[in-house]
């Protein structure tokens, strides 16, 4: 998989490219990262890339022209471009999967008041990490691209993948380590026991009770099966 980025600040992308998971990914080579400077395509002798909006207004909005002749000249046939914007359609677990799957994804970042509509007609997505604002999409690209690129293959270990928050849509159960007491707060002692089975039965309540109690819209829209039902009634009646 390649990754291009098209932003005015390629340094932010700079210590978040070098460090951890994602540092390793970059390293190996698994996702092939590029950051291109959207300024280097601005045609005056100042480079400027804003300006004020037509019809008034606060702010400068990134000019159309630099946008667009940065954007094809990284543009492929196999592309999929995303523009990061608070308008966009709000992202998650299931569309880093589906991007997890695409050869080249580009990642347009706003910045100032945002772009000059037209590149919209350009880009295959909207795409909002949330509902606010930020001062770029620098930020927004990052959450993307790290979410995205742990689920290419070779990243990290497929295990590690299964029973995670979102998956099969259920939060993921508590997780613990040493030590097992700390001041006499004590782990759960069936995680303790070595007994396979029970612990995996265990796992899967927690990750019933866990997304019911955190997330009920998750829950609303998860379908459980009788012995699941069962299993939240019980912890209800003790309750
Ligand atoms: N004036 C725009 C509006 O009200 O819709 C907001 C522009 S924002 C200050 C500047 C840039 O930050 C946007 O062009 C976009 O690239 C990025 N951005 C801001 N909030 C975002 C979000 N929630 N998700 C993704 N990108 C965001």
């Amino acid at each position: 998989m390649k990754i291009t980025i098209l932003t005015l600040f390629p340094e932010l992308f700079e210590s978040f490219l070098k460090t951890s998971i994602i540092g390793r990914v970059v390293q190996e080579g698994i996702v092939d990262v590029e950051c291109v400077q959207i300024r280097d395509f601005a045609l005056d002798k100042y480079k400027h890339v804003d300006d004020k909006p037509f019809g008034g207004g606060a702010g400068m909005v990134m000019k159309y022209q630099p946008v667009l002749d940065a954007l094809d000249s990284v543009k492929k046939d196999n592309s999929y471009t995303l523009l990061m914007s608070p308008q966009g359609k709000v992202y998650n677990q299931n569309k880093a999967k589906e991007l997890a799957q695409k050869e080249h994804i580009i990642l347009l970042c706003g910045h100032y008041e945002g772009l000059d509509a037209r590149i919209t007609k350009h880009v295959d997505e909207e795409i909002s990490i949330g509902d606010y604002v930020l001062t770029g999409g620098e930020l927004a690209a990052m959450v993307i691209m790290d979410s995205l690129m742990r689920l290419v293959k070779g990243s990290i270990n497929a295990a590690s993948l299964e029973e995670e928050s979102f998956e099969d849509g259920l939060l993921e159960y508590p997780q613990y380590t040493q030590p097992a007491d700390y001041k006499g707060d004590k782990v759960p002692s069936i995680l303790l026991s070595g007994h396979h089975a029970n612990i995996k039965a265990y796992r899967h309540k927690q990750r019933l009770l866990q997304t019911k109690k955190k997330r009920p819209d998750l829950i609303a829209q998860y379908t459980l099966s009788i012995e699941e039902k069962k299993k939240l009634e019980e912890e209800e009646d003790e309750e």
